[in-house]
């Protein structure tokens, strides 16, 4: 199986247009912990790609050319991009201008790395997810504006507290830093717990989330003009990240992405 010219874009590309002083960074640390695959742990050949190996990344169901624009879903192969998949042409994502994602979540190595993270508390998987999430925005060009902030979607207090770090924040950390552009975590705060989405009909998401967010209004007036990219490890029914961006629309931010690790 051979990988699409676009993963092997996302996946081997990751680093080639980091500022000079972040690939000294990257140099040293590759010499001090050689790269290994984040999803088999086979020792990595560091110039050219720092997250997977060959042939886990051929086990990722990537999504590439055939794919939403506005949802970040994929289309049928063949399709190519289009702007209203069948979702979005009955519900689209309310407030989201344009969204991407690695891969799909069914099954592979992402899935594996993002249950690892969330759930076995392997924190130094957030780093290749980090890249990956980077690669990706970079290769679709949604942080292609004047300038651009990743804000990570927020976990309520009493869930931060319970896990004690938000994993969303973590990966959207790191690919700030592979992009070269500011997070903002503190500009969204969840201010009540909900109900997870997967669990309630369509209908009942957007009750549950109905002001869940809060957005602070003397940061959304000072990134009022940049393009915020909202962050998350999965986006499922997108009522979430709908919702996340309703809130910092209402506080005066213009324009609103969204990059997810991968798609449900
Ligand atoms: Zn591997
Ligand atoms: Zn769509």
């Amino acid at each position: 199986m051979t990988l699409s010219a676009e993963a092997e874009a996302i996946l081997f590309s990751p680093r080639e247009k980091c500022a000079r002083f972040a690939r000294l960074r990257h140099f040293a640390l590759d010499l001090l912990f050689p790269p290994h695959c984040a999803a088999c742990h086979r020792p990595l050949d560091p110039p050219l790609n720092t997250v997977l190996c060959r042939g886990c990344a051929e086990r990722v169901d990537w999504i590439g050319t055939d794919r939403c624009r506005r949802c970040g879903d994929r289309t049928g192969a063949g399709s190519g991009a289009t702007g209203d998949c069948p979702s979005c042409r009955t519900y689209p994502p309310a407030y989201v201008e344009a969204t991407c994602a690695v891969g799909q979540f069914k099954e592979g190595p992402l899935r594996d790395l993002i249950l690892s993270l969330k759930f076995g508390r392997r924190h130094h998987i957030a780093r290749p997810l980090g890249q990956l999430l980077a690669a990706r925005i970079r290769a679709t060009g949604i942080h292609a504006a004047k300038s651009c902030v990743l804000v990570p979607v927020p976990l309520a207090k009493e869930h931060l507290r319970r896990s004690g770090w938000n994993h969303a924040e973590e990966i959207a950390r790191f690919a700030a830093r592979e992009l070269n552009c500011a997070l903002e975590a503190d500009l969204l705060r969840k201010v009540r717990a909900t109900a997870p989405q997967a669990t309630l009909k369509r209908m009942a998401r957007r009750t549950n989330l109905s002001d869940a967010f809060a957005c602070d209004g003397t940061q959304a007036r000072r990134l009022s003009e940049t393009t915020v990219i909202l962050t998350d490890d999965v986006i499922t029914t997108g009522s979430t990240v709908s919702e996340c961006a309703r809130t910092l629309s209402r506080a005066g931010i213009k324009t609103v992405r969204a990059a997810a690790i991968a798609r449900a």
